[in-house]
């Protein structure tokens, strides 16, 4: 049955290797309906969005060969532990199993204990140990053998294809040369059988580390899922009760008594406490909550007890928002990394083909016995070329680059954003509220001769309690403050980026700035210089005129805010030009901009200008990055090549934003650029380590350097070096943690 558009998170056990991702996305996007189908090779799942029925998503992996199972937006953390433990200690399992062979049989080997083959003492030893090594190959390599078979089914080949092919060949030509040793030349006349065990032990150890360090590496995810409190206590009908998180409903009532985690989101009814979000915002400072204030689910009550009505609960909340962010973040694949992906799909089918050239090679043309070194060479380069560090360099880095700025506070909403704000050249900053704290206060107020202080206010307040602007709201709370009481305001009209007018006690009243104040008509020649003076404080001029004629200036101040300059100063050190936007008067702006240090701003920018502004930019060549916190900045924030939007902000202005500063703090935009040009480096590192790997290891695999220096691979150094591959790019991209 199909349903409305989908968009779902699989995890898929099976997929060992890099060269499985592109099958598992075939596979995927083989299913009807489906639109999109992006395998994180990095933490084993996939993302598919389209309309289709997810019975029939789920079979066609399961006829791929993979098993699947649907993610839960909000898992247990412990569970998921709980299954990579097992996991992991499977895996020690069937290497110490298979060490524990192919150890002993190694030295004994090496001290020349074992008897001959071609003997009667030799063809029964070696008759008993082709029996046991049968029983490890199934015990600790059946997965691989299964895989490998699986793939054929699907006309394909993976990292399974080629070990089961390096150690089933190897137990193969060895149980041959037991019986038919007299037919082999001299030389040959060896078994390699503790080679394939000893290959089977170095990959399955090679995957038990890897799962352990994979499994810190979405440590982001599981911290941010363990602050989801089990349990609330709900008041029904006047009782308290204690219940599972799953069950509260809207609107219910909750307690949060002190030193408890907010179990939802909700509105605070009843208390003053404060709250400690800094794990969802990254700011150290608790936030005061009294009645009307929003609480999020996740965050720390401190001393204080409160009551809140739950208005977000499941999927809706905060929290299990921003973990689907990280988590969809952390999926998304780079170009790059598609390109990866490709590579390493034809990448196993070609190298059974250079194995076979090399063996084809040395039987033809190598010294004696040939087909001894025919044999060798081959399975080392069946062993030690699986792509898979090429397939974990690119995934395995952007989810620690992600995981790395969540903890700090800055969500990463779209992946890309984390690869594109490491190339930023432009930052266009807001002013207001990205800047400034976005809360106004009135400071002074100057009149014109013959008007009364209040009555200017009054005038001005009755008018600007129809408005939203945050100017409007300081204006309100003055007269306030001052008891003034307001008049009725009839036939308003507001003209963004300008101010607002309206009909009060039969006179046009109009309040704005000096442009509003020129387009319709009010002569301010004599205002000139106050209002430059004013300006100039870093203050916006708020002009009042009452039938055309100015009546006085309110001066409104809006704190900038304290790390701003900081902010600005570490933008600046990473080489980024800084661009101030504000619909405000010029001079405020360049007062502004003066005392945070940007040398570059553009004043009286009209709202629906801003994308302009930001469009005129990239034409100049840059890349730039935007941040705002309102409404009228979502289309630039859109427009630019990555959009920051304020924590504090509107949801209009994070829907539309690449990246969520979570806390206000501008600090993070460097920060966030810091974060992204490191996981940039990593990913880069990853990639030509992982490809030298391969470039290097495969010739030298298949005797290159034979006829030069005499230099051989031994099989079993290959398994260890395949291990080894893996293991280094996710160390590698754990080193991003701590930088
Ligand atoms: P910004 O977001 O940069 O503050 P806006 O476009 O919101 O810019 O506003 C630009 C200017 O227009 C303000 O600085 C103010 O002078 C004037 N203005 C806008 N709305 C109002 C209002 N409701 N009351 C008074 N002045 C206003
Ligand atoms: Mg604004």
């Amino acid at each position: 049955m199909a349903s409305d558009s989908q968009d779902i998170h699989l995890s898929i056990g099976g997929m060992r290797c890099a060269g499985c991702v592109d099958a598992v996305e075939t596979a995927l996007r083989n299913v009807p309906g489906v639109t999109e189908a992006v395998v994180n090779f990095a933490d084993h799942s996939a993302r598919v969005k389209g309309q289709f029925n997810t019975e029939v998503l789920l079979g066609s992996l399961a006829d791929a060969g993979y098993e699947s199972a649907l993610q839960a937006q909000v898992e247990d953390p412990e569970s998921i532990e709980k299954e990579e433990r097992l996991l992991y200690r499977r895996y020690l399992q069937k290497s110490a199993l298979a060490g524990a062979l192919g150890i002993p049989l190694m030295i004994t080997e090496h001290l020349g204990w074992l008897p001959m083959l071609g003997t009667l003492q030799g063809t029964h030893f070696w008759t008993v140990i082709s029996a046991l090594t049968l029983v490890i190959l199934y015990l600790s390599g059946r997965g691989y053998y299964l895989g490998a078979i699986q793939s054929l089914y699907q006309r394909q080949a993976n990292m399974d294809t080629l070990i089961a092919l390096g150690t089933g060949s190897a137990w193969i030509y060895s149980t041959i040369a037991i019986d038919y040793a007299n037919l082999l030349p001299g030389h040959v006349q060896h078994a390699y059988f503790e080679s394939s065990v000893v290959i089977l032990a170095f990959i399955n150890l090679g995957s038990a580390l890897e799962i352990n360090a994979r499994g810190r590496t979405s440590a982001a995810i599981r911290a941010l899922m363990g602050l989801q409190p089990r349990q609330a206590i709900v008041i029904r009908d006047g009782i308290e009760r204690t219940i599972p998180i799953a069950e509260v409903g809207l609107d219910d009532i909750i307690r949060v008594r002190p030193g408890e985690k907010i179990p939802v989101d909700g509105v605070v009814v009843e208390g003053t406490s404060t709250v400690d979000e800094s794990m969802l915002t990254g700011e150290p400072m608790p936030v005061v909550k009294s009645p009307g204030e929003r609480v999020v689910s996740g965050t720390l009550n401190q001393q204080g007890a409160l009551l809140f009505k739950a208005t977000h609960i499941g999927q809706q909340t905060v929290l299990a928002q921003i973990i689907a962010c990280v988590r969809n973040a952390q999926g998304t694949k780079p170009d790059i990394g598609r390109l990866v992906d490709r590579i390493a799909a034809i990448f196993v089918p070609v190298v059974v083909g250079i194995a076979m050239l090399t063996f084809m090679t040395w039987w033809l043309f190598g010294p004696e016995p040939s087909l001894g070194y025919a044999f060798v060479t081959a399975m080392t380069v069946l062993v030690i070329a699986c792509p898979c560090a090429l397939g974990l360099a690119t995934p395995i880095s952007i989810m620690v680059g992600v995981g790395k700025a969540a903890q700090q506070g800055i969500l990463i909403r779209k992946g890309d954003a984390l690869q594109t704000a490491g190339l930023l050249t432009c930052m266009v900053v807001d002013k207001t509220g990205t800047l400034t704290e976005g809360r106004p206060s009135i400071v002074a107020v100057e009149t014109a001769q013959g008007a009364a202080e209040d009555e200017v206010i009054r005038l001005a307040a009755s008018l600007e309690a129809a408005s939203e602007h945050p100017l409007a709201h300081a204006v309100v709370k003055l007269a306030a403050e001052r008891n003034i009481r307001l008049a009725a305001a009839s036939d308003f009209s507001a003209r963004p980026g300008y101010g607002v007018m309206a009909a009060v006690e039969g006179q046009r009243i109009i309040i704005g700035n000096s442009a509003m104040m020129q387009s319709e008509n009010v002569d301010m020649a004599i205002w000139a210089q106050r209002l430059a003076d004013c300006a100039s404080q870093a203050r916006t001029p708020l002009l009042v005129a009452r039938g055309g004629v100015m009546l006085g200036m309110l001066q409104a101040e809006d704190p900038i805010k304290q790390d701003s300059a900081a902010a600005i100063a570490a933008l600046n050190a990473q080489g980024i030009r800084v661009i101030m936007l504000t619909g405000d008067h010029e001079a405020t702006a360049r007062a502004v901009a003066a005392r945070v240090g940007i040398s570059e701003f553009r004043a009286h920018v009209l709202p629906q200008d801003k994308a302009a502004v930001v469009a005129e930019l990239q034409a100049q060549g840059e890349k730039v990055g935007m941040v705002g916190d309102g409404i009228n900045d979502a289309p630039a924030l859109a427009q630019a090549n990555v959009g920051f939007a304020i924590g504090t902000g509107t949801d209009i202005a994070i829907e539309s934003a690449d990246i969520v500063i979570m806390s206000g703090s501008l600090t993070k935009l460097a920060e966030s650029v810091r974060v992204s040009r490191l996981t940039l480096r990593n990913i880069e590192h990853n990639l030509v380590g992982a490809s030298l790997y391969n470039i290097i290891s495969i010739p030298v695999a298949a005797g290159l350097l034979y006829p030069f220096y005499g230099l051989l691979l031994n099989p079993m150094i290959a398994g260890a070096a395949m291990a080894m591959s893996s293991l280094t790019v996710v160390a590698n991209a754990n080193r991003l943690r701590w930088q």
